[in-house]
């Protein structure tokens, strides 16, 4: 097995006592000390495969008597080392930070090469830029390159109020996944992620709600008529940050393809920047949604 050794990522190399080592605190790995080991540990940064290793530290660290590929095995069995290879690939440039993050938390940085292919459009309303504007900071410092696409994997629909039900009908007929993010006075609610045909959509969500709120279809189409809401809405900074942060999520969820919490479903964020809300969307019987797929 051909591997590059890297210590524990932001782990710090400690001596604990006369006769043992610990890589780092939370809570740390003890290893018991021999002669050069500290010093081999101090060469796994990365950057040698465990052969030139080796050979490094045979002319370097003459004290040092060990098998050191049998040991490198064994390290990296206990979380002590890691492979440096998985964290870069010709398709993954700029992720490091994501892929060592992956691999830590027993995720696949194989995963990330779609990051840097995904294609996200937004259409935003004014009042909605705060979050929106955040949300592509973080996607950006994830490595989703283009947040401006004019032929999208996924279209994000943000808005001050429910939106004019005619924006998701493009989406819809086209079949192209959408989010909705919609300001609701003092939160922000994020959902439903609609893949036209194979997740609840929008109309499902309006069908649910006129069975328990007969005016609603007498209220549709008056949504997003006024361009401007008449007040801005009630969200302080943390709030905006917290929303856009869950918002990211949701994009590389989508991305990653792993689960999100906005398919069949609705997640809220606020009033309180820490607050949750989340309530499960189904399609509806009468909506013909999930007719796209059988079409
Ligand atoms: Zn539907």
């Amino acid at each position: 097995m051909s591997f590059r050794p890297a210590l524990r990522p932001g782990a710090p190399l400690l001596r604990r006592d006369a006769t043992s080592l610990q890589v780092g605190t939370s809570p740390g790995v003890v290893l018991a000390d021999r002669p050069g080991l500290m010093a081999l540990l101090r060469l796994l940064d990365g950057t040698r495969d465990v052969e030139r290793l080796q050979a490094h530290a045979r002319d370097t660290i003459p004290e040092l008597d060990c098998d050191v590929p049998a040991l490198m095995r064994e390290l990296l069995a206990i979380g002590v080392v890691f492979d440096s290879t998985r964290w870069s690939a010709p398709r993954r440039r700029g992720l490091d930070a994501e892929a060592r993050h992956a691999d830590l938390s027993a995720g696949d940085p194989a995963r990330l090469v779609r990051r840097s292919d995904l294609r996200v459009a937004f259409h935003a309303g004014a009042a909605a830029l705060p979050v929106v504007d955040t949300a592509r900071e973080v996607l950006s410092a994830s490595g989703v390159r283009d947040l401006d696409a004019t032929d999208p994997h996924l279209l994000v629909i943000a808005t001050c109020g429910e939106p004019s039900r005619t924006v998701f009908e493009r989406p819809t007929s086209t079949g192209l996944d959408h989010l909705v993010v919609v300001i609701d006075e003092d939160r922000v609610r994020l959902g439903p992620l609609v893949r036209p045909g194979l997740t609840p959509c929008v109309g499902c969500h309006d069908l649910h709600r006129t069975d328990w709120d007969p005016a609603w279809p007498a209220l549709l189409p008056q949504l997003g008529r006024h361009t401007g809401v008449l007040t801005p809405p009630a969200l302080d900074a943390v709030t905006v940050h917290a929303a856009a942060l869950e918002l990211a999520v949701e994009v590389l969820a989508y991305c990653d393809g792993t689960a999100g919490r906005t398919t069949g479903q609705l997640l809220a964020i606020g009033p309180r920047h820490d607050e949750r809300s989340a309530w499960p969307l189904a399609f509806h019987h009468a909506c013909a949604c999930d007719l796209l797929s059988a079409a």
